[in-house]
């Protein structure tokens, strides 16, 4: 909890920035079939972050950071933090280590080229780091990243580590900070900020969850997507669960985050991992336990 005339906990704003067809599992090699929104996309978020004076971090596609590097140095340029999210946005537990390494290492480089710095931050499509998939984490710390935010510290029908801690920790013995989803419980049921969960709670009840963690003396994280904020994005149908969630409520994205920016004091991860650190050293935690 912050205490009576200290500055207010800086949560970190995060936006995972790959197009709209990239997070639906359509396989990449189809991927230049689909109409290119992620300029339009960035530009509106970039605008959202300026209007509320909100440092982001962005954790970028290799895929796209290979084809548009411009773009990717113009975040950077605007102040935003640059981190990786992958290469064909494919998930842990459906690759090999030795696939994961590859293109890891070519879409870290992709962004590090795009900036002209190196790249410290990881994200896991679909927050795949799981139990089954332990075996990345020395991958990450091979790589050199020192801070990953894969972790969903709870249980979801593609992801989740249930039982694993809410706050940040260290990944055993790699250095590595991670900084898990965000959730917050309603009736005894975990939820997370961002996403589909965003776009599903009303505002007031995020809100509410960003500030029960606030006053645990923790930052908490949102995470968005681009096509978030674009809701005439193309309709394409597939699975119906996935389906449901990328299309929900669409419309109520771009006002809400503008709002919550707006109310509540955000930053760049690294920046709200630099805070915690501040406070006092992190736990070491072994998730394979
Ligand atoms: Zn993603």
């Amino acid at each position: 909890m912050s205490l009576p005339g200290a500055p207010p906990i800086r949560n970190a704003a995060t936006v995972d920035l790959e197009d709209w067809y990239q997070g639906i599992e359509q396989p990449c090699e189809c991927w230049g079939g689909f109409e290119e929104r992620i300029h339009s996309g960035a530009a509106h978020m970039l605008d959202l972050l300026a209007a509320t004076g909100t440092r982001a971090t962005f954790f970028v596609l290799g895929w796209l950071a290979e084809r548009h590097p411009a773009l990717v140095r113009r975040i950077a340029e605007a102040g935003h933090e640059i981190a990786a999210h992958g290469y064909d946005h494919a998930k842990f537990y459906e690759i090999t280590p030795g696939v994961l390494r590859a293109t890891l290492s070519r879409a870290k480089r992709a962004a590090e080229d795009a900036i002209g710095k190196a790249v410290y931050g990881h994200r896991a499509p679909y927050f795949s780091l799981t139990r089954r998939t332990l075996w990345a984490v020395d991958i990450l710390a091979e790589l050199g990243f020192t801070f990953d935010s894969s972790v969903y510290p709870g249980a979801n029908w593609r992801y989740g580590i249930p039982g694993s801690p809410e706050g940040l920790y260290l990944l055993g013995d790699t250095g590595i900070v991670e900084f898990p989803v965000s959730v917050f419980s309603i009736k005894l049921r975990k939820v997370g900020i961002g996403g589909a969960y965003f776009r599903i709670l009303p505002l007031r009840v995020t809100e509410w969850g960003l500030r029960t963690i606030n006053r645990q003396g923790r930052p908490a994280m949102i995470y968005v997507h681009p096509w978030e904020i674009d809701p005439s994005h193309p309709f394409v149908r597939f699975r119906w669960k996935a389906m449901a969630t990328h299309y929900f409520n669409l419309r109520a994205a771009a006002p809400r985050l503008r709002r919550l920016l707006s109310r509540h004091c955000f930053t760049t991860m690294s920046d709200a991992i630099a805070d915690v650190r501040a406070r006092g050293p992190l736990p070491r935690v072994t998730l394979d336990q």
